[in-house]
């Protein structure tokens, strides 16, 4: 087996000008991979029915399709007790082989390979028949694993070994076995959870025994023309976790008993660091994975938080890895890798990390889509048709849901015209994008921006539509996708019109600034992101960006340091990390100003956040400072500050310079005409102007899809 391992591509005629080294081929020996890039392992929910699969098929067929050289499939059981939830996908039966042929066969007709992943989660798993190296209840799972006997690991290693035959047999150029992310074989890796003393504990000759014997027992059954990718826990980040001699111990062993690519696994799930959020910089893990790689000669690759080519190119230019894996991104942009091959970087739809309509659905037990792209994992049912007659549409407002419908109308061919009263696209996506860690919704803006101007979309800012415009336009179709404005407390709460209260559009729109002490009145995802905003000592303030960098679709605000980054989290900033799992003391954070954030409702602030995101938000504001405050009744705000009663009943001055207000949003519908008002066009409602209580970009973004698969 060969790779390359130096820094410049051998250049030849199809030495690709835009990204040499994604798009150099890499030599396994048996076969070809056409390029670097590879779909990582994600559970859609499709693979876990078997009337699916034609769905499943579909939606790994447009990635095929997309340019991308091998995608791994979601995580499939070696048996039941592996499975993650009850009746889980498995590769056990002939009945699976033939279900399975139907997602092999799509792939390969695009000249793309296809892995089957084996995960079998331990004591990860959601169901009573869970196991593990040692009988210990991890804090994601009610269920308390079985520990393992010696027999059970033994036949756990057949079971490995008959699922990657049948892999093989269903068409599958390899398997990938999950080591990583604290599922079955990371439990028996990592001091952790593995306490054992017989010959699968102890040190970690012993502790990795079981992950070795799982590797020679496939490469046994499945033969040398096939690919093994292992993926390892190059980090552990968490307490007992493996140090890094320990990682490369594993490594070196694993490739000796016949893996074919080294995959990098970053963190346990329970791990108290992010390690795939938006807030994590780009890249923060490659060095781990680079440390590996010079230990080890079979190809090494890189993952964890590259979205967009220019990481990618030079991740493999440094010789840090030899090829990337992304996941999210190809759920955001099925193209991505012919569009970066074409050096069309701009029109990828990035995948922007906010995990709400991938990860949040698998903890949900929903079907994976994408925020950015409704598309994904709905190949089959939202079908971007061309129209059979062109109509002429109106779309008003140039927010995500605007955009989307506009986009989408567009692609099918419709002559539209986009009205936006505001200089800028984008809409709420310009509050989000400047709050520190939230870098990548910029990318969500460019992607659209540019997507209208390609697609011939007629955009008009500035532009303040009436009823009567619309009605001497002749539009057969109208979309009011008018959005939301705060709700203001004014007429509400005494004071609310002072100089110093102030909605959260009015300050992330650096129209007004505060002062060194704030009040934030509303704790729900907004009041989380402006109390970050306004604690955070990184990113670049409003001043600093100023009017014309928030206008200006190319401009990218600095995010904050890799170095900075795992300081503030506790993860080590030495590569040949001695920690355990890499985990050092936090930096202590000096907020820039005294915040206090608060609800009427009583409980836990920031229980309705999201549930692989909230953790993050919460830990955040707990580290920079913020006094949270819930079951306040709001009685007044003066030039002293705000008066409140506190759950107590007693009477408070929290004295403060300013008052952000994040109490929710009111729709904007006065150009929805009543029922029977508009003969001439047909008139549709979406995005916030539709529903502005639990108002989310992912319902704008499809709302404005689904309108326009309709017209
Ligand atoms: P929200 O989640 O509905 O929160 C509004 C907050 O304002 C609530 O905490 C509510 O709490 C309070 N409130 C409502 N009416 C009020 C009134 N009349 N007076 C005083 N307080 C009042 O809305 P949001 O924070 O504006 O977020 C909008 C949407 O954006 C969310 O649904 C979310 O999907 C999305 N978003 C999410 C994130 C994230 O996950 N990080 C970030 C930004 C936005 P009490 O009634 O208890 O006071
Ligand atoms: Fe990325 Fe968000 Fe889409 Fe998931 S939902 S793929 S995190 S943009």
């Amino acid at each position: 087996m060969t790779a390359s391992r130096t820094a410049a591509p051998i250049e030849t005629a199809t030495t690709n000008e835009h990204y040499p080294h994604l798009f150099e081929p890499l030599d396994l020996g048996f076969t070809t991979l056409k390029n670097r890039l590879v779909m990582g392992s994600m559970h859609t929910g499709l693979e876990d029915r078997f009337y699916n699969y034609g769905k499943l098929a579909a939606y790994f067929e447009e990635r095929a399709k997309g340019g991308v050289a091998m995608m791994i499939t979601g995580g499939i059981s070696p048996n039941r007790e592996g499975w993650l939830l009850p009746a889980g996908g498995t590769m056990n039966t002939k009945a699976d082989v033939i279900n399975h042929q139907r997602v092999t066969r799509a792939v390969h007709k695009h000249d793309s390979k296809l892995i089957m992943q084996i995960l079998h989660s331990g004591r990860y798993g959601y169901h009573p028949f869970v196991l593990s190296s040692s009988p210990i209840k991890s804090p994601i799972s009610p269920f308390k694993p079985r520990k393992m006997s010696i027999k059970n690991i033994e036949q756990t290693v057949k079971d490995y070994a008959r699922s990657a035959k049948l892999a093989k047999q269903a068409g599958y150029d390899g398997v990938e076995i999950m080591g990583s992310e604290g599922y079955l074989l990371n439990q028996f890796l990592s001091r952790h959870v593995n306490k054992r003393k017989d010959i699968y504990g102890g040190d970690i000759e012993g502790r990795m025994k079981f992950a070795v014997d799982v590797v020679k027992a496939v490469r046994a059954a499945a033969g040398e023309d096939f690919i093994i990718l292992f993926r390892l826990s190059v980090i552990d980040l968490v307490k007992d976790g493996n140090v890094m001699d320990e990682v490369i111990t594993v490594a070196k062993a694993l490739e000796e008993a016949g893996v074919t690519i080294m995959n990098t696994g970053i963190g346990w799930h329970e791990a108290r660091v992010p390690t795939i959020v938006t807030s994590v910089p780009r890249a923060a893990f490659v060095d781990f994975t680079a440390e590996i790689k010079k230990h080890i000669n079979i190809p090494m690759m890189a993952a964890n938080r590259i979205n967009m080519p220019e990481t990618a190119e030079e991740i493999v230019a440094n010789g840090q890895a030899d090829m990337i894996q992304m996941a999210r991104p190809f759920l955001a942009d099925a193209h991505w890798v012919n569009k970066a091959k074409n050096g069309q970087t701009d029109r990828i739809n990035t995948c922007i990390a906010c995990n709400q309509a991938c990860l949040d659905h698998t903890f949900e037990n929903k079907r994976s889509t994408c925020l950015v792209n409704p598309q994904a994992c709905y190949e089959t049912e939202l079908v971007y048709k061309k129209a059979k007659k062109p109509k002429k549409v109106a779309v008003i407002g140039g927010g995500v849901a605007g955009m989307s419908a506009a986009h989408v109308a567009a692609l099918r061919g419709h002559e539209v015209t986009l009205f936006e009263a505001k200089d800028v696209l984008g809409g709420q996506f310009n509050y989000a994008k400047v709050i520190p860690g939230k870098e990548e919704f910029f990318e969500t803006i460019r992607y659209y921006i540019n997507e209208l101007e390609h697609l011939g979309v007629d955009v008009k800012l500035n532009t303040k539509v009436d009823k009567d415009m619309l009605e001497k336009a002749k539009f057969h179709h109208v979309i009011v996708a008018t959005g939301v404005v705060p709700r203001s407390l004014a007429g509400k709460l005494e004071g609310a019109d002072l100089p110093q209260v102030m909605s959260y559009a009015e300050l992330l729109s650096g129209e007004k600034s505060v002062g060194n002490t704030v009040a934030v009145i509303g704790a729900g995802g907004i009041g989380f992101d402006v109390s970050e905003y306004l604690t955070a000592n990184h990113g670049k303030s409003l001043d600093e960006i100023g009017p014309d960098g928030l206008k200006d679709p190319s401009y990218r605000p600095e995010p904050q340091s890799i170095s900075e980054w795992r300081e503030e989290w506790g993860v080590t900033n030495e590569v040949d990390y001695q920690s355990e799992g890499g985990l050092v003391k936090p930096e202590a954070i000096k907020p820039i100003r005294q915040v206090y954030l608060m609800q009427r409702s009583k409980g836990r602030l920031g229980s309705g956040l999201n549930k692989t995101s909230g953790w993050v938000h919460r830990a955040h504001i707990k580290s920079h400072g913020v006094i949270q405050v819930a079951g306040v009744q709001y009685d007044k705000i003066t030039n002293e500050g705000i008066w409140v009663t506190n759950g107590q009943g007693q009477s408070q001055l929290l004295r403060v310079d300013s008052v952000v207000v994040c109490a929710g949003q009111e729709s904007v519908v006065e150009l929805m005409p009543n029922v029977g008002d508009a003969p001439d066009a047909q008139y549709h409602l979406i995005g916030g102007a539709k529903l502005a209580a639990e108002l989310d970009a992912k319902r704008a973004i499809r709302d404005g899809a689904e309108v326009a698969v309709q017209i």
